[in-house]
Parts: C-alpha cells; sequence; structure tokens
C-alpha cells in the first residue's frame, strides 16, 4: 500500500511528487509518451502578459514560490534546470513604448517593468523602438528536469513507463487498486491526456496546439530572451528557441509546415542574420475554457483527484498548484475557487 499514485510525469506529476516528497509520503508514477507538452516547452517563466502588458493570473504568489522549488530539485538532482535570463519586449512603435511605460507606471507591474527603454545594440536583429526589460524572469530547462526526474523515480523503482488502463482502476471509500498496486488515492496529472479519462472528461480542457522550431544562429549572439511576434529563446552554443505557434483545431503532436512557415515569416521580420533549422517539434498546451487550472476531487468518487488545465503557463503554476491540491487533500485546506474543479457543471459526470 501507497499513499498515492500518480498518473502522468510532467510539470503537473513532479510538482505534485515534490510535495509528497517533502512531507515523506510513499507513490508511485504511471506516464507514458503521449503528451509532449512539458517536454518541448520554452520553459519561461515571466509575471506579465506581454501582449497586453497585464500581469499573470497570481503571478505574485507563483514567483513566491518557484525559486526554492526549482533550485530545491536543481540540488536533489545534481542538474542545473533554471537558467535566470531577461526577458525583453520589443517594441514595434512609439505608442507600444508609451503603453509599456504607462503599465510600468500601475502598482501592480511595477516589480515587474523596467522604465528603462533599451535601444537595440544587437546587428542582427532589426529593433528601431528598442526594448523593454520584464524584471524576475528566468528559463526551466524542462525537457532535462522531466528526464533526469524520470530517471530518479526509475532508479528508485518509483515509475512505470506504461499507459494506464481505466478498466483496471478499483475505487472505494477507503483506498484504489490499480493492478498490484494499492494507494489510498490517485491523482491524474496527465495534461490534455484528461480526453481519455473517464473520470474528468466532463471538463472543458480545449487543448492549444503549439509548435517551435530550434535554430542555430552563430551571429545572432544574443544571451537575452526576445519577445517580438515570436520569442527568440538562446539555449546555449548557437542554438535559439523560436515559438511559439497557437492552434486550436489539430489535437496531433505532429509538427506541421504550416507552422515552420509562420514561425520563420514572424521571425525573419526582425533577425537579419544567417541561420539554420535544427529541429521542430510540437505538443498540445492543456488550456481550459477560462483559462484557469483544473484542481480538485472527483464529485462522486473520494479517492480520484486531478491536477490539469496549466495552459501555457506550467512553469509558474505547477508549484503553486501542487501546493494547493496537496493542502486541501491533507490538510483540508480549500483550494482556491478559481482553479478548483466544483466551479463546473456536474451533470455529465461518469462514475
Ligand atoms: C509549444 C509550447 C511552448 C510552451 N512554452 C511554455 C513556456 O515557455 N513556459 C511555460 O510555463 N509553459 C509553456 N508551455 C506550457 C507547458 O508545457 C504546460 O503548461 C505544462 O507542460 C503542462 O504540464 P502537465 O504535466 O500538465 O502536462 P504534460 O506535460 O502533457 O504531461 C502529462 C504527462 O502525462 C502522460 N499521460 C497522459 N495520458 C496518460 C495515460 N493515459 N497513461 C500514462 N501517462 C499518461 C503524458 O504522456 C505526459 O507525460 C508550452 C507548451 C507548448 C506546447
Amino acid at each position: 500500500m501507497v499513499d498515492y499514485l500518480i498518473v502522468g510525469l510532467g510539470l503537473a506529476g513532479i510538482a505534485f511528487c515534490e510535495r509528497l516528497e517533502e512531507h515523506g509520503k510513499s507513490f508511485m508514477v504511471i506516464n507514458d509518451q503521449s503528451q509532449t507538452s512539458s517536454n518541448i516547452a520554452g520553459g519561461l517563466y515571466n509575471p506579465v502578459i506581454l501582449k497586453r502588458f497585464n500581469l499573470a493570473w497570481k503571478a505574485h504568489e507563483q514567483l513566491g514560490l518557484i525559486q526554492d522549488f526549482y533550485k530545491s530539485l536543481e540540488d536533489k538532482l545534481g542538474v542545473s534546470l533554471d537558467h535566470k535570463v531577461p526577458v525583453l519586449r520589443r517594441f514595434a512603435s512609439v505608442e507600444e513604448q508609451n503603453l509599456w511605460f504607462e503599465a510600468a507606471d500601475k502598482q501592480r507591474l511595477k516589480p515587474y517593468l523596467s522604465t528603462k527603454l533599451l535601444i537595440n545594440n544587437n546587428p542582427s536583429l532589426n529593433a528601431p523602438f528598442g526594448f523593454g526589460e520584464v524584471l524576475q524572469t528566468g528559463r526551466v530547462d524542462t525537457l532535462k528536469l522531466v528526464k533526469v526526474y524520470s530517471g530518479y523515480l526509475s532508479k528508485k523503482k518509483l515509475l512505470f513507463e506504461e499507459t494506464f488502463n481505466f478498466e483496471e482502476l478499483k475505487a472505494d471509500v477507503n483506498n484504489v487498486s490499480y493492478g498490484n498496486i494499492n494507494a489510498k488515492r490517485i491523482v491524474f496529472a496527465t495534461g490534455f491526456g484528461l480526453k481519455s479519462n473517464k473520470y474528468f472528461n466532463y471538463l472543458p480542457l480545449n487543448g492549444t496546439k503549439g509548435e517551435l522550431l530550434t535554430i542555430k544562429a552563430p551571429l545572432l549572439n544574443e544571451e537575452r530572451v526576445i519577445k517580438s511576434s515570436v520569442f527568440i529563446i538562446p539555449i546555449g552554443n548557437d542554438l535559439y528557441r523560436i515559438g511559439s505557434t497557437y492552434k486550436w483545431k489539430d489535437k496531433t503532436n505532429e509538427p506541421t509546415s504550416e507552422a515552420r512557415l509562420e514561425l520563420l515569416t514572424k521571425l525573419e521580420t526582425f533577425l537579419n542574420c544567417d541561420y539554420k533549422i535544427v529541429s521542430h517539434v510540437a505538443g498540445i498546451r492543456p488550456t481550459v475554457a477560462d483559462r484557469r487550472p483544473l484542481v480538485g476531487k472527483h464529485p462522486v468518487i473520494d479517492n480520484i483527484y486531478l491536477l490539469n488545465g496549466f495552459g501555457s503557463r506550467g512553469v509558474m503554476i505547477a508549484p503553486y498548484a501542487s501546493n494547493q491540491l496537496y493542502e486541501y487533500i491533507e490538510n483540508s485546506r480549500s483550494i482556491d475557487p478559481e482553479m478548483d474543479i466544483t466551479r463546473y457543471e456536474q451533470a455529465n459526470i461518469k462514475v
């Protein structure tokens, strides 16, 4: 008997495992490769929505948690994950500059938007109106995190690499059983895989496909993240990730030539140097109709829980949402009502 069975080992599953280890709870994990979101994410964390210069949802609370969270993962796993890189928003006009400085004046945004106008000094970038710098930003190497964390659990024989079979799950008032595993509770953290979860697929997880390119550009010489119509994210060795796209119809993890063309067309409006494409990846962001996470207990069955809906901000949301789920289960604390799944209609629930 273990305390928890967790299904899914992306950012959500990892964040929940971390809470369990922190509190000395026993657990096992089942994970397959059907979803790729955490493996391919740009990995950026940044408290500001750069399209409209708004503060992201609960950004302040989330930023307060992520530093310790990723630092303790780095210490435990012995790898470097959190790269504290500045994010520069490229201005397309004087109007945009003005909007930025108006926003930077607001109390809530003051800690996160620099009031200095940065002039472009990189000849490989076209940025005649300069940049604004977002403060307290960085990039987490999510692919490395998933890989190293999977290895860490495998070594301890806590990870089963297989697809969860819903027919094998039995739940009663005291515990759940799945094959040979008996657990007090089960937590589903399967990202867009929620669609095939009969317990929770009544929830409005839409999913938004995103694609990213990696390019090699030896002349770009840029160490900061540049946000224009696409992001340029430096990852070292003259490699840069270019992303990303947002598509709502296609729900496959296959890279497409349309997305590649879209990314390159946008990139070339502000990149002046030669480059070559090194790789192209795709995944589905677990996005929700109201843009809030999906966290909580199954409305009918006591020992079945959900941690999902991190959308395009998993790096920042994972520590926050996993904390709340843990506190809810173990210490009867209430979940932030904005992300508690009880906010959704329960008419279509299957048991
Ligand atoms: C192109 C792109 C760029 C992004 N950039 C950023 C960014 O810069 N910053 C940021 O914060 N976020 C970013 N995101 C969003 C981020 O990737 C997600 O918010 C986050 O990774 C979701 O994590 P998750 O654990 O909920 O889901 P996932 O990463 O999808 O993990 C779910 C896991 O569960 C497994 N699984 C599913 N079903 C089953 C099953 N039946 N049995 C066993 N295992 C199962 C999957 O295979 C997967 O391993 C980006 C996403 C995309 C697509």
